[in-house]
């Protein structure tokens, strides 16, 4: 870097897609789910909202963050949503420090599900999907509702 300034080789582009995805923070698995919006879902452009624990903030009806989806909804005018869980998710297992790995996965499934019907609900056209590892490969497989 040269002194103070950084200049990015990515090209402007003044205009939104109206793609939206949600998904956890891990890294190991953000690489991965960059691409699968890229190249599985022809998400080329969207907006992101990553937190901990992913789309869990929709059926939780977390306040503070409804109110940032709530915006971006209307203000980049989304049309289409990614909504993306992954397996051994940090967020998940402090939440529920009982539940054994496949209730876990169970509760995802299951909170992926209600926050595809309260997208749908707003007219959104909202796909989930379930990260996992399998043979050393970040998989994604469709939740359907
Ligand atoms: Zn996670």
């Amino acid at each position: 870097m040269d002194s103070q300034r950084f200049r990015s080789w990515a090209t402007w582009k003044d205009e939104f897609s109206g793609n939206l995805a949600v998904f956890c923070s891990d890294e190991r698995f953000v690489a991965a789910t960059l691409e699968f919006l890229r190249r599985g879902l022809d998400m080329e452009r969207c907006d992101l909202l990553v937190v901990a624990g992913g789309p869990a903030f929709i059926p939780q009806s977390e306040p503070s963050l409804i109110e940032r989806l709530e915006l971006l909804i209307k203000a980049h005018k989304i049309e289409r949503v990614a909504l993306i869980a992954h397996d051994d998710c940090g967020y998940y297992k402090h939440r529920y420090p009982q539940l054994a790995p496949e209730k876990l996965r169970q509760q995802q499934h299951k909170d992926l599900l209600a926050a595809l019907s309260a997208l749908r609900q707003k007219g959104i056209k909202a796909q989930a999907f379930f990260a996992f590892v399998d043979g050393g490969d970040v998989v994604f497989e469709e939740v359907k509702g």
